[in-house]
């Protein structure tokens, strides 16, 4: 398989340099592979059902072919995936995709998992280790950090800003051991992110050390997600065969979404899907008026998706044009108030404890499975709620089942759900024991030449 960029199409590269590069050093532009085989569904389902195991190694097959030999993907995909994700129905027609059972309790794990084994394999023809810098402001680190920890070949630093992540999501990336470590950066995210950017840019350090990043924006973290899409699609599908199936998606950068895309491409039978954010609603306003206007972030409950310019737009706007996508998508926003509710109607309506992110996706799909699509005159987009686009599934939206998904556990946003519901949300036991490690971070001042130092005399 090839891969193009979406700033020139022109360009093709192979898989193991879309991966080791993560994106275009020449454009600035992210890869995307030049086509989208059809995967054969009689060789991911047994009796009807998907096995998820067979539907991750046949559909990343295609998109590796002669890279990586499919005994070595297979491996790769099992060593990755020791959990799955969950298909929970919690109403009539309505279920959760539940994707936060992987280590770190958040759906990344599941794109993270893959990228940090396919580094490694190509990573084997060269000499030394690879070198991962990550600047978090929260949920990529510890996803990265549990992905690449004890990983062959892979070593990870992670800066953070002290003090300015939770306490919890302090603890998922300060106390690894071996291969990981973090730096506590007395400074800010965009402090951090400029330390990472200088190393990168500085010749010196790269004659030394082979550095690489483990951005988001990486192409071997968009393909295993679709795996769940897939998945997901043909479990409810067959428990019922004559409807058509929703799928709604909490987003901020939109990876997810754009791997739900991928899958559908591959054949997965996705009827359509809802866009569903919070305040940060750049995308919504884009299906609505046809302009796209990248903006500054909103702090928001549902923090893992406050991004004002979500980078995989770029992607989305190379694969469809936006004619394509109003009539694929439907759109929806939510503001921190109706977090808070959405939260406490699910519970109260189905039993169901759903963390923030979800929450967004679940108001979404409600409204529209009760009409919210029939009449969008009037609508103040300024306002949140339905975006006024009627996809081309309008008519078919109160009768289809909805696969709403779930990205992250509770127990990660434990404040915010008590608040809503008035009950702490159960604790996992992985969580638990992250909870008890000792801290392991390593102070370091806001200071280029500091940080270059303590890489040069410990990595
Ligand atoms: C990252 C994240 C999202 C947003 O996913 P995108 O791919 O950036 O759209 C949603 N929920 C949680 C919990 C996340 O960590």
């Amino acid at each position: 398989m090839f891969y193009t960029d979406t700033r020139d199409t022109n360009a093709k590269v192979d898989f193991k340099t879309a991966v080791m590069s993560g994106m275009s050093s020449v454009t600035g532009g992210l890869y995307v592979p030049v086509e989208f085989p059809k995967v054969d569904i009689s060789k991911i389902t047994k009796d009807g059902k998907p096995d998820f195991i067979s539907v991750a190694v046949q559909m990343a097959k295609p998109y590796v072919e002669g890279e990586i030999p499919d005994a070595d993907l297979e491996a790769l995909i099992k060593d990755a995936y020791p959990f799955e994700p969950k298909l929970v129905k919690i109403d009539g027609q309505t279920y959760v995709l539940e994707l936060s059972h992987g280590p770190t309790c958040a759906f990344k794990d599941f794109g993270a998992r893959f990228m940090a084994r396919a580094m490694s394999f190509f990573n084997k023809d060269e000499n030394g280790k690879l070198h991962i810098l990550v600047a978090t402001s929260g949920d990529t680190g510890s996803a990265v950090g549990s992905a690449f920890h004890n990983v062959e070949g892979l070593d990870v630093t992670i800066l953070y800003p002290e003090g300015k992540i939770s306490p919890l999501q302090e603890k998922q990336l300060s106390t690894f051991t071996g291969n990981v470590r973090a730096l506590k950066v007395k400074g800010t995210f965009d402090d951090c992110q400029k330390l990472v950017k200088t190393a990168f840019t500085d010749k010196d350090l790269r004659e030394k050390f082979r550095l690489s990043s483990a951005n988001s924006i990486n192409i071997s973290r968009l393909l295993p997600q679709s795996f769940y899409y897939m998945h997901a699609a043909l479990q409810a599908k067959y428990e019922n065969p004559d409807k058509d199936i929703i799928v709604t998606v909490p987003s901020g950068n939109f990876g997810n979404l754009t791997s739900g895309l991928i899958a559908r491409e591959m054949g997965a039978p996705i009827k359509g899907f809802v866009a569903a954010t919070n305040s940060n609603r750049t995308i919504p306003d884009w299906i609505a008026t046809g302009d796209y206007k990248a903006r500054a972030s909103v702090e928001t409950y549902a923090n893992a998706m406050d991004v004002g310019a979500p980078s995989n737009y770029e992607r989305i706007a190379f694969m469809y044009s936006l004619e394509d996508v109003r009539k694929l998508f439907a759109s929806y926003w939510l503001d921190n108030d109706g977090i808070v509710k959405s939260i406490k109607a699910c519970s109260d309506a189905t039993g169901y404890t759903i963390d923030p992110h979800g929450a967004v996706a679940y108001k979404a799909w409600t409204d529209i499975k009760n009409g919210a699509l029939d009449n969008l005159d009037g609508i103040d987009i300024t306002k949140p709620g339905i975006t006024p686009n009627k996809p081309e599934w309008a008519s078919c939206a109160k009768d289809a089942v909805g696969v709403v998904l779930e990205t992250a556990d509770p127990a990660k946003f434990s404040a915010i759900v008590k608040e809503a519901t008035g009950k702490e949300p159960a604790i996992p036991e992985r969580l638990q024991k992250v909870m008890a490690l000792p801290d392991r971070a390593i102070p370091m001042e806001n200071d280029y030449q500091k940080f270059k130092d303590w890489l040069s005399a410990n990595l």
